[in-house]
């Protein structure tokens, strides 16, 4: 704090959680209906209390084998056969529902996730119900997406979704199949179930016809069941990429079609030139925005050696200003970590990182007692070969790395397994558009970071998976013959 600046402290101003109300336990949705799961049930706790919300039924073989089937039969006698402007109306109807339902959503999923109210209010739940009207303007309108005339839908698709973004992760996956005709089965993580049932409730509320829409929550067992099942068409997985690898393992010489979105280790490469302030928002808009728990996270910050220092020191500058602590206070900027085994692995690799010879910075920030908390960290010094260079930490830690020349930073960026996203900073729209192209990775942003639209595809090169989701490019993935 300088000596002119004048003490300032936020007085609370939590969101009520009185429009949310949690049932003491939830069934799977299946055929339009909740039933109780087969599986040994299992609970849903709120990461910034501990507190447990709600019991969760676990859907075994059978309960996911019971829910591909009538997604099968509402594929066969519904939903196949209605026509396209009709199944885009459902869908219209479900964005309209999902913007009347906003807050509830916005207070259930910080609850159950940990991120900001601001988050969820200002991005998750407005980003889902616009990815839903998007696709709905589609449904009717699949012979002009250059991908053919009269494509056809694939049938049943098998969904699986991390906890990171639990409704919005959902939304781009159900929106793009529904409105090529095909229905789905869903799994939700296992750490935030509850949008997806909130979901569930939205589809019965717009009438949506049974069997379209079914959601099996359970661990990574149901995932399984669900990938694995014999009359799937259709395998959309958003995850880590060890599961991924499982993934295309079981599904490689199936019939089956495949969209993998995984991780990411995204170059956050910022230029001599640039303009400082505006890249200090972006690069804690780049690795702070929902903890950190972010695939696309612009966690490795290139910084041209020149301002190195001066970037740091308005970093830190910045870093010391963020609020850690309740999700659902409005001022908070930074929330709960996801899960205790999050928590424990981003400890784990930055203590890896600090043992390899990185210097770790943290503010001065006071921790709430219970619940799973990380404060923003970054680490300078840190090599290309450090493990915190390399591994997607997944976690409100950035690892600092340095560059001389434009050639440097592509090679640095380019420097990884992974090819999800990238950043660039600089005041030449020629230097942009010429390193944009020379960078690996499946998004590119200039002079932003972490900025979604339901019109861009978004996918990535390498062990960042394949496939696009999102825009003309995100049907392609749920129809016949069309390639993206
Ligand atoms: P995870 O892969 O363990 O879990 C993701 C989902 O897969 C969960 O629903 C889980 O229950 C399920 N699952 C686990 N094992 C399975 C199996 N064998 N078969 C089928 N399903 C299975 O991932 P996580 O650690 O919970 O989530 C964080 C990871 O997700 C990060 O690595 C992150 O980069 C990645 N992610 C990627 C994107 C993207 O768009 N590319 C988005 C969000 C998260
Ligand atoms: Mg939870």
């Amino acid at each position: 704090m300088t000596s002119t600046s004048v003490p300032f402290e936020y007085a609370p101003a939590p969101e009520s959680r009185s429009i949310v109300s949690i049932a003491p336990s939830y069934g799977l949705f299946i055929d339009g209906e909740f039933v109780d799961g087969t599986g040994e049930p299992f609970t849903t706790v709120n990461p910034a209390t501990e507190e447990v919300l709600t019991e969760v039924s676990s859907g075994s073989a059978a309960d996911v084998d019971r829910a591909v089937r009538a997604a099968r039969r509402a594929f066969e006698k519904t939903w196949g056969p209605m026509r396209p402007a009709d199944r885009g109306k459902y869908l219209f109807r479900i964005a309209r529902l999902l913007q009347e339902r906003a807050r509830e959503f916005a207070v259930l999923e910080s609850l159950d996730n940990g991120k900001p109210i601001r988050e969820s209010r200002d991005v998750d739940v407005p980003l889902a119900a616009a990815q839903f009207f998007y696709y709905a303007g589609w449904a009717d309108k699949l012979d002009h997406v250059g991908l053919g005339t009269r494509p056809r839908p694939l049938g049943v698709a098998g969904q699986v979704i991390p906890w990171n973004f639990p409704l919005l992760m959902l939304a781009w996956k159900v929106a793009p199949a529904l409105a090529a005709g095909n229905t789905v089965v869903l799994k939700p993580a296992e750490t935030t179930p509850l949008t997806a049932l909130l979901f569930a409730e939205v589809c019965r509320q717009a009438d949506l016809p049974a069997g379209v829409v079914n959601i099996v929550t359970g661990a990574g067992d149901t995932g399984r069941a669900v990938v694995e099942h014999d009359d799937v068409d259709k395998v959309a997985f958003t995850g880590s990429t060890d599961v991924g690898r499982s993934i295309a393992r079981a599904v490689a010489g199936t019939r089956k079609k495949l969209t993998l979105e995984l991780g990411g280790k995204a170059a956050n490469i910022v230029f001599d030139d640039a303009p400082i302030d505006q890249a200090v928002e972006g690069i804690v808009q780049g690795i702070f925005f929902n903890q950190g728990h972010v695939c696309c996270a612009g966690s490795r910050l290139l910084v041209q050696e020149s301002i190195h220092d001066e970037v740091i020191a308005s970093l830190q500058r910045r870093i010391g200003t963020l609020r850690v602590g309740d999700p659902l206070d409005k001022n908070t900027d930074i929330g709960a970590i996801n899960s205790a085994e999050q928590l424990a692995r981003i400890r784990e690799l930055s203590d890896i990182g600090e043992a390899e010879g990185a210097q770790r910075w943290q503010p001065a920030c006071e921790l709430p007692d219970r619940g799973f908390w990380y404060p923003p960290t970054i680490f300078t010094d840190v090599s290309p070969a450090h493990r915190i260079a390399r591994d997607e930490i997944f976690g409100p830690v950035l690892s600092v790395l340095t560059f001389r020349t434009p050639d440097e930073a592509v090679a640095k960026a380019n420097n990884t397994t992974y090819g999800l996203s990238a950043g660039i900073w600089s005041e030449k729209g020629s230097r942009i558009l010429q390193i944009a192209n020379q960078l690996r990775a499946g998004v590119v942003w200039a002079n932003t970071f972490n900025k979604f639209d339901p019109t861009s595809p978004f996918g990535g090169y390498k062990q960042s998976g394949y496939g696009r989701e999102g825009g003309r490019h995100g049907l392609a993935a749920y129809l016949e013959g069309a390639e993206q």
